[in-house]
């Protein structure tokens, strides 16, 4: 039976430390749930709204500086409504997508459900892996 512990080196929860088999991260609901915020997490810092961010505060300047402008010709008047235009569709889009980030916490417990789905789905693939590698040996 040495041949299972070989197959089944110990491994601990990365958050509450148990001893797992195959994942480091126990079976706990806890700790199945902080996993789900940490994916989250990260899927959030990877998108950030860094460009709209730029993008305003380029078009505020741009306004501000074509607003304190004496004497503007039609075509700096018409640029900047159309910058104006642009910055309150930015905006507009910005209130949108922070209402979509309200709705989407209500769907966490969704995720964290499928997430699990997941989980039990990756463990019945490793758990077929481990054996058919035992029959054939
Ligand atoms: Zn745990």
């Amino acid at each position: 039976m040495n041949m299972d512990k070989q197959w089944n080196p110990t491994i601990y929860c990365r958050y509450c430390s148990t001893k797992t088999e195959l994942f480091e991260v126990c079976e706990q609901k806890e700790c199945l749930e902080k996993m789900n915020w940490e994916i989250e997490d990260k899927k959030n810092k990877d998108n950030p709204n860094k460009e709209d961010n730029l993008t305003q505060q380029q078009l505020q300047t741009e306004i501000t500086n074509l607003e304190n402008k004496p004497n503007k010709t039609q075509e700096e008047q018409a640029l900047l409504d159309s910058k104006q235009k642009e910055l309150g569709e930015l905006l507009k889009r910005q209130s949108d997508s922070n209402a979509n980030t309200a709705k989407h916490s209500d769907k966490i417990g969704l995720y964290v459900g499928c997430g699990m789905v997941g989980i039990i789905l990756v463990l019945i693939i490793f758990i077929m892996a481990r054996i058919r590698k035992k029959n054939r040996k």
